[in-house]
């Protein structure tokens, strides 16, 4: 069963690295839950992304998601006196001045901002997301044993999951692994829930084939809405999900040798980069690479500028 948390504030606004040198073969065989996320959206979507890796631009929403994971991460550097709303809201800017300096196209956001109001008015959501963190949790009271962990592990069909933890609190007596991610949106109506805890099973799995134990408590945080998901795997329910990511890498695999790559709207198309080549919208997708590549993801911790991770 899923648990909901509501923040008394109510409604108002790692370590490691990927195998960077990783060769085509085994690129071609991982999975990552946004990738996989995408194929149950929609399959076209997933082919725009993965395959044709057509360019997305930063989108505000996802933007102040990069920078406000930022500011969590770099919470924890502090000493746990300091981790207090006021200190972290100046972390804010700097975040943001980082990413800029990584990522330099994120200033087309602000191209047409003449008086710099629209950028202020940002900056000040992203503060208020983080004002907000800290109704959900009290981060003097947290020393989380991992923040921004690529984790990846191969299962028995060569395919490899990966994907980065946001935060990975183990406990000091029982060394129960806690998995927690951020989101800057808001929390799914009841009934939905099950689906955004796809993502934190998915990374329950890898962590359980990774270290022979089941992590003891999922827990998403929506600081859009104040709301904590938390969820208790078992094993059967960690076997369940690898069932389902074999199923669903046979689907991917199949689209991929058919060239069968539909169209599967929704309102999210709304949100959809693509729409302007989307069959379902009157589009004509370009043609495939020659060198098809079912899975090559390189899913990234940061900078998270497209509409995917905030
Ligand atoms: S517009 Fe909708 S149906 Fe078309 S590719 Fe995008 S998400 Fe899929």
């Amino acid at each position: 069963m899923t648990i909901r948390i509501r923040s008394a504030a109510g409604d108002a606004p790692g370590a490691g690295a990927p195998a960077d040198g990783a060769d085509a073969d085994e690129r071609a065989l991982s999975l990552s839950p946004s990738r996989a996320s995408d194929f149950m959206t929609c399959p076209l979507l997933y082919r725009f992304r993965t395959i044709d890796r057509l360019p997305e631009p930063p989108s505000a929403d996802a933007t102040r998601g990069t920078v406000v994971h930022s500011v969590l991460e770099r919470l924890f550097d502090l000493p746990a006196a300091e981790r207090t709303p006021d200190r972290a809201r100046t972390m804010v800017r700097p975040a943001w001045d980082a990413l800029l300096e990584l990522e330099p196209a994120v200033a087309d956001l602000f191209a047409d901002d003449g008086d710099g109001s629209a950028l202020a008015g940002w900056l000040g959501s992203a503060e208020d997301l983080i004002q907000r963190y800290f109704t959900l949790e009290d981060p003097q009271h947290l020393e989380p044993a991992e923040r921004e962990l690529y984790v990846e592990t191969r299962l028995d069909s060569g395919l490899r999951l990966r994907g980065y933890v946001d935060r990975l609190d183990r406990a000091v007596h029982s060394g129960d692994l806690r998995v927690v991610d951020y989101k800057t949106g808001k929390a799914p109506r009841a009934g939905f829930e099950q689906r955004a805890m796809f993502q934190m099973r998915f990374y329950a799995l890898v962590l359980w084939r990774l270290h022979g134990r089941v992590p003891r408590l999922l827990q998403l945080i929506y600081l859009g809405s104040g709301e904590i998901l938390r969820y208790e795997p078992d094993e059967a329910d960690l076997r369940a999900t690898e069932r389902k990511v074999a199923a669903l890498w046979q689907a991917i695999e199949r689209a991929t040798v058919n060239g069968d790559w539909r169209p599967s709207p929704s309102r999210l198309c709304d949100w959809c980069n693509h729409k302007a080549l989307c069959p379902a919208y009157g589009g004509t997708p370009p043609p495939l690479p020659a060198a098809v590549v079912a899975g090559d993801d390189d899913e990234a911790p940061s900078p998270r500028t497209s509409p995917v991770d905030a």
